[in-house]
């Protein structure tokens, strides 16, 4: 029997990985739905290639458009906007959804998928970073089972035996791009250089995240949420060849850690096959031959969004949803030139400094701290040096 699966950003990175390690596989996966924002090129290729019964775009032009292209294949159904969005989830014979959309644009969808009972394979780490108290309630609530894509926490719940037994948890980071680079260097670094990163091809936002280290500060966050620890038992290391994804300590002082090439069709394949294995066209990590595995401590005065992240995670919920969409306002700022790269810490420190709501007690609740939180960042972007 085959599961009917749904990848949300089917055009992004994660999205096309997913597509190549279920194309492997016919006789486990059939993939039922895929969704995009405006590419409609891209995801017209991938309707071709993979055949869905339904392509949605959210930007409902892009629908029109796209509608035209497949013209010839009147068995893809096509839909547009935020709610033919959510409604994909539930399209009949999907079991199975990737949450790969980028960013806070993800949590409804996801959510939608999480209520209609879907098991979810999560990428889409902004979700927890946003509403991750709330968005577990959900996943409890309606028992859907819940893997992650991200490599560090794919690799930890790789790692993870007996709960009662981890001293902590330890997220590795490669430092990015710009790990080695002069401090007073990076004040002209540009778009290009900060998604240049040294091990993997990303999406341009968590790029520039993994650029400022803001992305392992939302990992911490996301490892808080999805494992339910402390934040005293989750440490961050840097380990700058990325051939271990993370690692988990335990009382006796056992450490356990996941190894592999730095290709994100592992922890893809990994979480599809859950408990089984199955092969993701990754290939063997060669460790006579590789770079010499090594490790330091992250320096938090190189990377402020690091520092940034563990306050808001101290700050609680209102904190956290603060900080994920303030540094996508400036973020997209540094990406339209609008910023400089030193430009993002100071924005998401004076967005934080300067709202700090009320925890949210529900879905409606969060989603106008993610809105106003906006507004107020928009307002730091000159006052933070305009580039
Ligand atoms: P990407 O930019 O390559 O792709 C993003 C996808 O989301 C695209 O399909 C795009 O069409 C869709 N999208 C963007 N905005 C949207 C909107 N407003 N509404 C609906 N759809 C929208 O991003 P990516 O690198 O694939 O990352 C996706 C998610 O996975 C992110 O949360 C990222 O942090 C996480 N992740 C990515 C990697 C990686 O290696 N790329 C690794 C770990 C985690
Ligand atoms: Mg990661």
């Amino acid at each position: 029997m085959t599961r009917g699966i749904c990848i949300l950003g089917a055009t992004g990175s994660i999205g096309k990985s997913t597509l190549d390690v279920l194309a492997r596989h016919p006789e486990r996966f059939r993939v039922l739905v895929l969704t995009a924002n405006g590419r409609v090129d891209e995801m017209a290729e991938l309707c071709r290639q993979h055949r869905p019964k339904l392509a949605v775009m959210r930007d409902p032009a892009a629908a029109q458009r796209l509608r035209e292209r497949l013209a010839d294949l009147p068995d893809i159904e096509v839909g547009g906007g935020e709610e033919a969005l959510c409604a994909a989830v539930d399209y009949p014979g999907v079991q199975e959804v990737m949450a790969a959309i980028v960013g806070a644009a993800g949590l409804l969808p996801t959510l939608a998928a999480v209520r209609a009972g879907k098991k979810i394979y999560l990428a889409n780490k902004e979700c927890l970073v946003m509403a991750g108290e709330l968005f577990m309630e959900e996943v409890r609530r309606h028992g859907v089972t819940l893997l992650p894509i991200d490599s560090e926490h794919n690799a930890i719940f790789q790692c993870f035996g007996d709960e009662r037994g981890v001293r902590r948890i330890i997220l590795t980071a490669s430092g990015g791009p710009f790990r080695e680079t002069p401090l007073a260097n990076l004040a002209q670094v540009t778009p290009e250089q900060a998604c240049a990163h040294p091990n993997w091809v990303m999406g341009r936002k968590i790029s520039v995240d993994s650029a400022t280290m803001m992305n392992k500060g939302l990992e911490v966050i996301e490892a808080r949420w999805l494992f339910d620890l402390s934040v005293d038992r989750i440490s961050v290391l840097i380990h700058p060849q990325s051939i271990i994804h993370s690692m988990v300590e335990y009382l006796d002082g056992s450490v356990l850690a996941q190894l592999g090439n730095p290709d994100m069709r592992t922890p893809i394949a990994h979480a599809l096959a859950y408990p089984e294995r199955i092969d993701s066209g990754v290939s063997s990590l060669d460790l006579a031959r590789g770079p010499a595995l090594q490790f330091q401590e992250p320096d938090l005065q190189r990377f402020p969004c690091l520092a940034l992240a563990f306050e808001a995670l101290a700050g609680g919920s209102a904190a956290t949803a603060v900080l994920n969409a303030a540094n996508e306002i400036a973020v997209q700022a540094f990406l339209d030139g609008k910023l400089p790269f030193l430009g993002i810490p100071r924005v998401v420190a004076a967005t934080l400094e300067v709202y700090q709501p009320q925890r949210p007690a529900d879905l409606p609740a969060v989603m106008a701290i993610d809105a106003e939180a906006r507004i107020r960042a928009q307002q730091q972007i000159p006052l933070a040096g305009a580039a």
